[in-house]
């Protein structure tokens, strides 16, 4: 069903409780990482953002990416963090964050019997320029970070069920303690099953930098994954969810085609295509997230 520019900023309005500053480091513990990844599911549209929204439907001007008319689709994408067994139980923040991996699969298996079809952010850019059809109830498994678990844990579990999806990676991060190392990215890259995306070079929360950090930030995590795999990367993921009308800017003359936000939803359009909104789905499965994903919101 068409949304018009006026309802989604209307709607996005009721969904958030506060806009999150975050301050930006250059080389942010675990513990921050975690901590305000978490805040984030609290979230406003910062108001340079609205006011492009409302001028793009007052004036019917595409601008950005953001454009009052053009076709809505419903495509859920359920966020991830961590997939494993917390062995630290005093770790809440991890805790609060990670989905144990017999959820994963139990989730998995719910959408798969249900007759979900797992798509890539490539796939949903091609239906939204038109190249790629909408296939049958279309659900994007989206793992962010670039966590160690994702190896160990996570994706034992996609190619058990041979589902796609798409890990964002910290590019500065690989090979850290924690996280995956440059070899188990080549490896999850070429496996087919796993779309690789940009989730910046260190973590940092894009609205709260200058922009000439935020360019910096988005263009060499494109080059060094691409360096590193040589695969185009064309999706993005904001980290905290934190951006501005500037960095949506960034991202797409980064050449980015799509961006996750940590706004709850799963209306796409084309106006939304760098701020895609993104679902938790906790450890729900059966019917608790077969009605999470169906809902229209
Ligand atoms: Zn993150």
């Amino acid at each position: 069903m068409p949304l018009t520019g006026g309802i989604l900023v209307m709607l996005l309005a009721l969904s958030f409780v506060a806009f999150q500053h975050f301050s930006s480091r250059e080389s942010p513990s675990d513990k921050s990482v975690e901590q305000n990844e978490d805040q984030a599911s609290q979230y406003q549209l910062s108001p340079d953002v609205v006011a492009a929204m409302n001028k793009a439907e007052s004036t019917g001007n595409p601008g950005l990416g953001i454009r009052a008319d053009g076709p809505n689709y419903h495509v859920p994408v359920l966020m991830y963090h961590y997939v494993e067994h917390v062995k630290d139980r005093g770790d809440t923040i991890r805790i609060s964050l990670n989905t144990l991996p017999e959820t994963l699969d139990r989730q998995i298996q719910t959408l798969t019997q249900a007759g979900f079809t797992f798509i890539t952010p490539k796939d949903l850019a091609d239906i939204l320029d038109g190249i790629e059809q909408l296939p049958e109830k279309p659900i994007i498994l989206s793992f962010d970070d670039g966590y160690k678990d994702f190896y160990t844990d996570a994706f034992p579990i996609l190619k058990k069920h041979g589902v796609r999806s798409v890990q964002y990676v910290v590019s500065g991060f690989l090979d850290r303690p924690n996280y995956l190392t440059s070899d188990q990215l080549q490896e999850i890259a070429k496996s087919g099953l796993v779309e690789i995306g940009s989730h910046t070079e260190h973590h940092l929360a894009l609205a709260s930098v200058s922009s000439t950090v935020a360019k910096r930030e988005i263009d060499n995590s494109r080059v060094q994954l691409e360096q590193q795999l040589g695969l185009p990367i064309t999706a993005f993921a904001y980290p905290y969810g934190s951006f501005k009308l500037d960095t949506l800017q960034l991202v797409k003359q980064a050449g980015f085609r799509t961006a996750m936000s940590t706004i709850p939803g799963s209306q796409i359009g084309n106006e939304g295509r760098f701020f895609i909104h993104r679902l938790r789905p906790g450890a729900a499965s059966g019917p608790a997230l077969l009605s999470l994903v169906e809902k229209s919101n």
